[in-house]
């Protein structure tokens, strides 16, 4: 599939951004502008045990390429389904005896990738991936010295007798993953595990309110579609109606951050200065640091108040790295104590405090106090994300689920409804965890009518419930790890 001929959009020059699409007719929410699969992808080093290569699912009990120790699989079916992109791979590490990072991994099975679709220029997706921009020049002295450690790295590991390939091209191709590799997550979209490139969504440009959003969408699995589901598909989708020769953007970075720290952010990684109509104007920069509304802190307390939270912050994440839940409930708890009489309810200190604490209490089951912080943590959210933001939709799913656990039935099934409209937009009726969405929404709506009738009852099934069930979210154990 080459964007020249994809409906309904098409490439255009979009001035000082270099090219961008566009659409050529209305869409309108949730429409699916276009669905990409990977022109190649692999699994983080972290995870190389643990996530098959082929479906980017997490699996406990792996299958082990015999050949190279290194490639895991779920089951024969995925290994076969990959081979085809794992042969070169399996061979070129067996001869080196270690798998290199995943940079280099990448940027050979796009280099295999290339080699075997065309060895030509003329085919339209490795023109694109010629076209697209490695940022080279505008580097780091740092990050360009790394860049040559990846590019000796692979010269080691790229194979003797294969197709020679110039250091230039070598090095425009690590250009474009570092500033156009996308992110990949798991089916639940829990956890980032690994990394490829799309080029069609190369070409869709940046802005901090953008009107599509990208999600992960590789089918449920089976045997039978094995093919399908190792594809590593994506779907750019519309988050509003967008009218004909509209400009389609996404957002490279979280919106949660104020726009000089977005535009810092962007400007590091993706190479530019953004100039969007939010960073421009500040749109939103006041609800996120705001004061608490009629309290009219001084600026030297909500200075103190500031760096006591960032403090905080860094202590939190380091005793979440090392397991110790019950001291980062200590600290968030601790902090909010501070913060809420100083900070408004949309302050993003407040919220990145609130979302550790919801999170971390319910997985050590005290979902009463869990839902209360869940609950001001997506308020506040809403206050700042686009109405159909899909963090803002997982946001919501959580905390009614945190809800429905502690008993808030009639809460719970209100978020999970919410939800499930957003969801419905940014992830697609067909979507895993879509699916399991309407599944909750059916389960809760049950009880709530269970609930209405008869508290006693359902007060006492719900305990025997949760008494011999560990606290899931969309049937997997809920992780505790940030996933950026
Ligand atoms: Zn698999
Ligand atoms: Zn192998
Ligand atoms: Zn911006």
């Amino acid at each position: 599939m080459t964007v020249e001929t994809m409906d309904p959009v098409e490439v255009f020059a979009a001035g000082e951004k270099g090219r961008g699409l566009r659409v050529t007719k209305e869409l309108s929410a949730g429409d699916v502008v276009f669905a990409e699969a990977s022109f190649a992808a692999v699994v983080f080093d972290s995870l190389s045990l643990q996530v098959c290569h082929s479906c980017f699912r997490r699996q406990p009990n792996p299958h082990r390429c015999a050949q190279c120790k290194f490639a895991h699989y779920c089951d024969r079916t995925c290994q076969r389904a990959a081979w085809d992109e794992h042969k070169q791979e399996c061979s070129a590490i067996r001869k080196i005896g270690k798998a290199p990072n995943e940079n280099v991994r990448l940027a050979a099975r796009i280099m295999w990738r290339i080699k075997k679709d065309t060895g030509l220029v003329s085919d339209a997706q490795l023109t694109t991936l010629d076209l697209l921009e490695d940022h080279l020049s505008k580097m780091t002295p740092e990050d360009l010295k790394e860049l040559k450690v990846d590019v000796q790295h692979f010269y080691s590991y790229w194979p003797k007798k294969s197709k020679v390939v110039g250091e230039d091209y070598v090095s425009h191709i690590f250009g474009v993953i570092n500033c156009n590799g996308f992110t990949l997550c798991d089916q639940r979209g829990l956890q980032a595990v690994g990394v490829g490139l799309f080029p069609n969504l190369c070409l869709v440009n940046h802005d901090c309110w953008p009107n599509c959003t990208v999600i992960l969408n590789h089918g449920i699995q089976t045997a039978l579609d094995a093919s399908f589901h190792s594809k590593r598909r994506i779907e750019l989708r519309a988050l509003g109606k967008i009218s004909e020769g509209e400009e389609l953007t996404v957002s490279y970075v979280d919106f949660l951050n104020v726009s000089k720290d977005r535009q810092r952010l962007l400007k590091q990684q993706y190479y530019f200065d953004c100039k969007c109509e939010h960073c421009t104007n500040g749109i939103k920069d006041d609800l996120m640091t705001a004061g608490r509304e009629g309290q009219k802190p001084s600026a030297e307390v909500l200075k103190e108040v500031t760096d006591f939270s960032l403090q905080a912050l860094v202590k939190i994440e380091e005793a979440r790295t090392k397991g110790d839940f019950h001291e980062v409930i200590k600290i968030c708890r601790e902090c909010l104590q501070k913060q809420d009489p100083v900070f408004g309810d949309t302050n993003l200190h407040l919220l990145r405090v609130l979302s550790p604490a919801s999170e971390v209490l319910s997985f050590l089951q005290q979902f009463d106090e869990a839902s209360g912080y869940a609950r001001r943590m997506v308020e506040g959210y809403a206050k700042l994300y686009h109405p159909n933001n899909a963090q803002l939709g997982m946001a919501i799913m959580r905390a009614g689920v945190t809800h429905w656990h502690a008993g808030q039935i009639e809460e719970g099934h209100g978020l999970i409804c919410r939800a499930y409209a957003i969801l419905l937009i940014t992830h697609g009726a067909h979507h895993p965890i879509t699916k399991d969405l309407e599944a909750m929404r059916t389960q809760t709506e049950m009880e709530l009518r269970l609930f209405k009738q008869n508290e006693y009852v359902y007060h006492s099934m719900r305990e025997a419930v949760l008494s011999n069930k560990p606290m899931s979210v969309a049937g997997e154990q809920v992780q505790i790890k940030a996933t950026s």
